[in-house]
């Protein structure tokens, strides 16, 4: 019998190939590319690398000095692990080139010896340093495998991202062998005209600039064009699914009465601020149409949000609708129907009250309000998207702290009532540019004004050789009669780690320095109701101060407390910090935020920022910056779309040209239905599931 013939690969390549096709893919690597997301050979292209070295300014081993930063390649001939006296296990290998020898020193990743073998090639950039002799400090390393010399292909290194069983190495051989004969399939998808206002390359080019780059300037202007189609194609999605929710017109269209409206602005003890104006205005403005507004209003710690709300929240109910606001937790829930009851006392209005720890009879007295068509106006936390919860005519919902509500108790409020007008509230205010990127398919208000005659607060780092005397200031601050607040970034002691923890500190301040004083422990790990319990006696002054972890740093308002210690201050984001500092500083005195602790040079620097300023944009640009989006948006499902290549915060530009670039596209072709878009709403509807049901790619 005839042996069976092996499958035959294809005369012919497309982009469409599966990879394990490709001359050098065998199934164990292609299983491995699909970790990767890669299946067919097209993917392959877009698999770009996440960084590159530049081998044009390597330098021999020999003319490295203490003090420099350099590049070398050098084969390993010598490796080990070594312990210190901390426990801490240092990794070291010896690299040597024609020149000579170093020694490179990566303290902390005793990993890095399955990673290395004696006689592998690597490529490593660092600073310079004398220890026991020249000793070089790895900022990056690239591991070239066991290759005799620096065969690098070009001057300029592509790293891709690689997965257990593929190198990059691996996987750069095979985009290198086939990149020639894909790169001619590749036809162009985006409009030309948009193309050239871009200022992009076309995207073979990208794509041959990227994988096979002369210098690192034509890398990232490859990057360049591959970030500009990925913000490209969020705007369109973005754009076009705020059309569509235009066009629905399911909206409720209010009358501005200026009956309650009115009346609330003249009997308010305060003068709204312009931002504020501005805000209800623009909401305003969008609840009197016949569209649903789906609206975002983004102001710092203390810049009036809820007051903004409520104005809304009055023209609903003189319209004969009912209103909601929710908040996440049960004691904020309960400070803005306070505080809401106080403003509202003049009009005769009071508001209901929906949460977990509200009496039964209380709640069911309140459910069975809503039920009813009466125009009411209700604060409450989830329980008031929860099925007891009914509204006969709901009008308006506003959802504050929304980042604390995953999208689908954000969309469950929404979907109480007959399309109910929503406003979103942040008090982690973005920039601009980056919120039309992230939050495209909403519209935006800003509040970019404090209230006037508010003191800011007094902001200063101190080493731990200064921790009696803070300490003793705390201290100071409780003698005056007012409380505070000690933060620490976990709950409890670990080995790994050597933070102090919130609860061991609490031991410690409760039997030591705070001794005579009255002290809470708050957390995570406490049940809720204990924690909105203790809170309300925070509240009630029963407690002087409390030591705790990030649970405080919701909107909660109490005047009276005047400091706040934050200790281990380079555990958390500046914008975090901000929001924590946000819990002082709220009545007349004169308020403190001090950050402890001994911390490096570059953190130092990074806290001095925070220091400065008191200006919460500012301070979530910083963040951005340094820490990237993950940091701000945190793990929770924010509902922001995720970026692959495109930096949203570093490619601003970019993005505002490519939002131009989707409004024009989308003026002129709405539904993509012209031929000449039809390669563009192919990729489209490859990339990106939603577009499926906002265009029906069929
Ligand atoms: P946030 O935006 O952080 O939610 P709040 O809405 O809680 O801020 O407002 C913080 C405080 O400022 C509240 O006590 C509120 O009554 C007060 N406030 C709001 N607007 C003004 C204003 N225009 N002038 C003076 N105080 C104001
Ligand atoms: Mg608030």
């Amino acid at each position: 019998m005839a042996p069976v013939p092996e499958r035959p690969r294809p005369q012919r390549l497309f982009l469409d190939t599966p990879v394990t096709y490709l001359k050098g893919v065998g199934p164990a690597r292609a299983e491995a590319l699909r970790r990767l997301g890669i299946v067919t050979a097209g993917d392959l292209l877009y698999h770009v690398p996440h960084r590159y070295e530049d081998a044009s300014t390597v330098a021999p081993i020999s003319s490295l000095e203490p003090g420099m930063h350099g590049t070398v390649i050098g084969t390993v001939v010598s490796k080990g692990i070594i312990p210190t006296r901390k426990g801490l296990r240092i990794f070291q290998a010896v690299l040597r080139d024609d020149s000579g020898m170093i020694e490179v020193s990566w303290p902390g990743q005793p990993f890095l010896d399955r990673a290395i073998t004696k006689g592998d090639v690597l490529l490593v950039t660092g600073n310079v340093r004398f220890f026991h002799g020249r000793q070089l400090q790895p900022r990056e390393y690239v591991n070239l495998g066991d290759e005799a010399s620096t065969t690098m292909g070009g001057r300029v290194l592509s790293v891709y991202p690689a997965t257990e069983g593929l190198s990059f190495k691996q996987i750069r051989a095979i985009v290198d062998a086939h990149l020639d004969a894909l790169l001619p399939l590749v036809v162009e998808y985006l409009p030309s005209d948009i193309v050239r206002a871009a200022d992009v390359p076309d995207i073979a080019t990208a794509l041959r600039m990227v994988h096979r780059p002369a210098t690192i300037a034509e890398a990232m202007r490859g990057r360049s064009r591959l970030a500009f189609e990925e913000l490209f194609f969020v705007h369109i999605l973005h754009q076009r699914a705020k059309e569509l929710a235009r066009e629905k017109r399911t909206g409720i269209t209010f009358t501005n009465r200026r009956e309650l409206t009115t009346r609330l602005r003249e009997s308010l003890p305060f003068q709204l601020t312009g931002a504020q104006v501005r805000s209800v205005r623009e909401i305003f403005a969008d609840m009197c149409s016949d569209r649903r507004m789906q609206r975002l209003l983004q102001g710092d710690v203390g810049s009036g949000k809820t007051v903004v709300a409520l104005f809304a929240a009055l023209l609903a109910i003189e319209n004969g609708y009912q209103a909601a606001i929710m908040a996440p937790t049960e004691l904020l829930a309960e400070q803005h129907r306070e505080s809401m009851t106080r403003l509202l006392a003049p009009l005769n209005i009071e508001p209901l009250l929906i949460t977990g720890s509200v009496p039964s009879r209380e709640r069911k007295a309140a459910a069975a309000k809503l039920a009813t068509e009466e125009p009411v106006l209700v604060v409450g936390t989830h329980a008031l998207v929860q099925e007891a919860t009914q509204f006969a005519n709901l009008g308006f919902a506003a959802i504050d702290e929304q980042h604390r509500f995953g999208v689908e108790q954000r969309k469950a409020l929404a979907a109480k009532g007959t399309f109910p007008d929503v406003l979103l509230m942040s008090a982690t205010p973005i920039p601009r540019s980056l919120a039309l990127t992230l939050y495209g398919e909403l519209d935006l208000s800003m509040l970019d004004e404090r209230p006037p005659g508010r003191k800011p607060v007094t902001t200063g780092l101190r080493r731990e050789s200064g921790r009696a005397r803070v300490l003793q200031f705390v201290d100071r601050q409780i003698d005056l009669g007012r409380q505070g607040y000690i933060v620490y970034p976990v709950i409890e002691e670990s080995e790994k780690t050597d933070l102090k923890a919130a609860t061991t500190m609490f031991e410690t301040l409760a039997g030591g320095a705070f001794a005579h004083r009255r002290l809470a422990l708050l957390h995570g790990r406490i049940p809720s109701d204990e924690r909105d319990e203790i809170m309300r006696r925070f509240r009630d002054r029963e407690i002087d101060l409390l030591v705790a972890t990030t649970v405080i740093e919701v909107g909660i308002d109490i005047p009276n407390a005047t400091v706040m210690l934050i200790e281990h201050p380079e555990r958390f984001g500046l914008s975090q910090l901000h929001q924590l500092r946000g819990r002082v500083g709220r009545g007349a005195d004169e308020s403190y935020c001090i950050l402890l602790g001994d911390v490096s040079p570059e953190v130092a620097e990074r806290l001095q920022i925070f220091v400065r300023t008191d200006d919460g944009f500012e301070i979530a640009r910083e963040d951005l910056r340094m820490r990237g989006m993950g940091d701000l948006f945190g793990e929770r499902q924010s509902g922001v779309p995720t970026f692959r290549i495109a930096d949203p915060l570093r490619d601003e530009a970019l993005s505002e040209s490519a939002r131009a670039a989707a409004e024009k596209l989308l003026a002129r072709d709405p539904d993509l239905a012209k031929k000449e878009n039809a390669p563009l709403r192919r990729v489209l509807g490859d990339r990106y599931a939603k577009s499926l049901e906002l265009f029906r790619v069929g």
